[in-house]
């Protein structure tokens, strides 16, 4: 099993960060950090020391669609040239139209994430997608760059998702499935051998009002089991080796 996505640098965990990665391996899902902030990337890379032994800990580094600040994203990008030997992929990174509107923002969005599959693309790595509202342009800017993606937390229709998988992309369930009728009946149709796992903790908790963690991946394999009509280790297995095929670890 796997958390292909959660945020573990968030002040969320400040308090039990040790507790919460070894609850997660004690259940034998490995982990994959997001780190989306220069301060979140310093503060990921210090603490990932501790837990990268297992091979079964990696990091990416992101920036979120919504921020335009120019310094920051030469800073965002040198960081990540300097580490790149650290990081497993590019992310989170994308297109948001759900708090950005205005189009000519939405056209600079546009502008920032090709000029980041591009540093993918030099860097030689993955990139981890986040889009809200903008699963079309997501699907067709990536088509049209011949670039792989996992899809987070993906919640486009299952037309697009179906287009996405066609040139090679995967997509990434969250554990809000657990609970959310529409995240199952998107689940229901994408193959399996095409689904990843998530978090994105400390978000989306399959549970009311608690702070999600890597070990509540356990639940959602069981509700994809349940779905699927497939055994638990089958689906932790299949899931496991999906994201591993796709990053190649
Ligand atoms: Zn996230």
């Amino acid at each position: 099993m796997f958390d292909a996505h959660c945020h573990l640098d968030f002040s969320w965990f400040d308090s039990d960060r040790d507790d919460v990665v070894n609850r997660a391996y004690d259940e034998g899902i490995g982990i994959i950090t997001c780190a989306v902030d220069v301060e979140g990337i310093n503060k990921t890379l210090n603490f990932s020391n501790k837990f990268s032994q297992s091979k079964r800990f990696f990091m990416t580094f992101g920036i979120p669609p919504t921020n335009f600040d120019e310094n920051k994203i030469k800073e965002f990008v040198n960081i990540v040239e300097t580490h790149k030997d650290k990081i497993i992929g590019l992310g989170e990174i994308g297109l948001d139209y759900y708090w950005i509107k205005d189009e000519n923002a939405k056209e600079n969005q546009r502008r920032n994430f090709k000029n980041f599959i591009e540093l993918s693309k030099k860097l030689n790595k993955k990139m981890i997608i986040h889009s809200r509202n903008a699963e079309k342009d997501v699907v067709e800017i990536l088509k049209e760059s011949g670039s792989k993606a996992m899809l987070h937390c993906f919640s486009g229709s299952i037309e697009q998702a179906s287009e996405a998988i066609d040139f090679g992309c995967i997509i990434s369930v969250p554990t809000s499935a657990y609970y959310s009728k529409e995240r199952q009946k998107m689940l229901a149709q994408i193959p399996t051998e095409y689904l990843v796992t998530e978090t994105d903790a400390p978000f989306l908790s399959p549970f009311p009002k608690v702070r999600n963690e890597p070990f509540n991946i356990k639940y959602l394999i069981q509700k994809i089991a349940e779905i699927k009509n497939l055994g638990v280790q089958k689906v932790s297995d299949i899931t496991e080796e999906n994201l591993k095929n796709f990053f190649k670890f």
